[in-house]
């Protein structure tokens, strides 16, 4: 049993830090929210007044935030309190640039942190069924490794600082870029005259499969469980999609990389989100491509 300070308790942090207390850690938690305080008491953790009193003592400090503003600020007032031992893990997902800035600010002070950025939603913050992907020296990983294992299936070291996040990134570019591309086959399949299920069970045994189709078929009735069908309520909001895909982007340009499936995908996400739709799962940018709903008239 560890004592672990968990800063960042919303939608993910919250189950996040529920899932550390199931474990046996002593966790402190800190969140600007009261509503999201009393929550992580009544699972288990101890909630505290500041981020500072939260990362007193602690020897590892899991932050999970919404955006690298909110990472930056918070480490510059934890620093001064964290034990030399302590690690510090930062699961939010944010650009690789300040990822590896926050872990300078770290290693002047004589500390160690990784980036750990998650796939998986809310249900997998919930269940303890994350996947991880750690950017950090082979000393940091080790250290926040068993950590991470309390709250995910796998814990993967993507690299040094920053490759956590470099992994996520482009790992959401892809799903963004498949998502759209999956929706496009449906409504043409359609279109043709396939029946939506008939195309699924051939698609997701052929080279056009991939987990946006088999796991995440974005047509109610067809395919497994999935937010559409839901009405597209839940799952991963088209919001935090586009937060990625732009994050994705300015790190294309930062690189000079070439990505215009992910220029595109981004552009589609941008126009959702202006038309209010950004609440709705990703998946629910296929209304954007007017397909027919399963069994409705011509
Ligand atoms: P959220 O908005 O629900 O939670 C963020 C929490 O941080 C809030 O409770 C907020 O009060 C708290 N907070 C903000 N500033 C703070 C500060 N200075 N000190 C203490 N607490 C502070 O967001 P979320 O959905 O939990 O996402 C968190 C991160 O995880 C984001 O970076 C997001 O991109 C990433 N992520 C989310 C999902 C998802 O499905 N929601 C999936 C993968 C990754």
């Amino acid at each position: 049993m560890a004592r672990i300070a968990f800063i960042g308790l919303g939608n993910m942090g919250g189950g996040m830090a529920a899932n550390l207390a199931k474990h046996g850690h002593d966790v402190r938690a800190f969140d600007l929210s009261a509503d999201a305080l009393a929550a992580a008491e009544k699972a288990g953790c101890l909630p505290v007044a500041s981020a500072r009193d939260a990362a007193e003592g602690a020897e590892a400090i899991v932050t999970m935030l919404p955006a690298g503003t909110h990472v930056e600020s918070v480490y510059a007032d934890v620093f001064a309190a964290a034990a030399p031992a302590a690690v510090m893990i930062d699961c939010s997902t944010i650009d690789v640039a300040t990822a590896r800035r926050v872990a300078e600010a770290a290693a002047a002070r004589g500390l160690v942190a990784v980036d750990a950025p998650v796939s998986g939603g809310i249900a997998a913050a919930q269940a303890g069924t994350l996947t991880f992907m750690v950017g950090g020296s082979a000393e940091a990983f080790g250290r926040a490794e068993p950590v991470l294992a309390a709250m995910g299936k796998a814990v993967i070291h993507a690299g040094a600082n920053g490759a956590g996040q470099a992994a996520k990134v482009c790992n959401n570019m892809l799903l963004g870029a498949t998502m759209i591309a999956t929706c496009e086959a449906f409504v043409l399949a359609q279109r043709l005259g396939l029946d939506p299920q008939t195309f699924y069970d051939i698609a997701s045994v052929s080279s056009g499969q991939s987990w946006s189709m088999t796991s995440y078929a974005p047509l109610p009735g067809v395919g497994p469980d999935s937010p559409a069908d839901r009405d597209y309520q839940g799952g991963f909001a088209a919001a935090l999609m586009l937060k990625d895909l732009r994050l994705a982007m300015a790190a294309a340009a930062d690189t000079g990389a070439d990505t215009p499936m992910g220029a595109r995908a981004a552009e589609r996400y941008e126009a959702f989100a202006a038309a209010g739709q950004g609440g709705l799962d990703f998946s629910a940018i296929i209304r954007t491509l007017a397909p027919r709903e399963p069994g409705s008239p011509e």
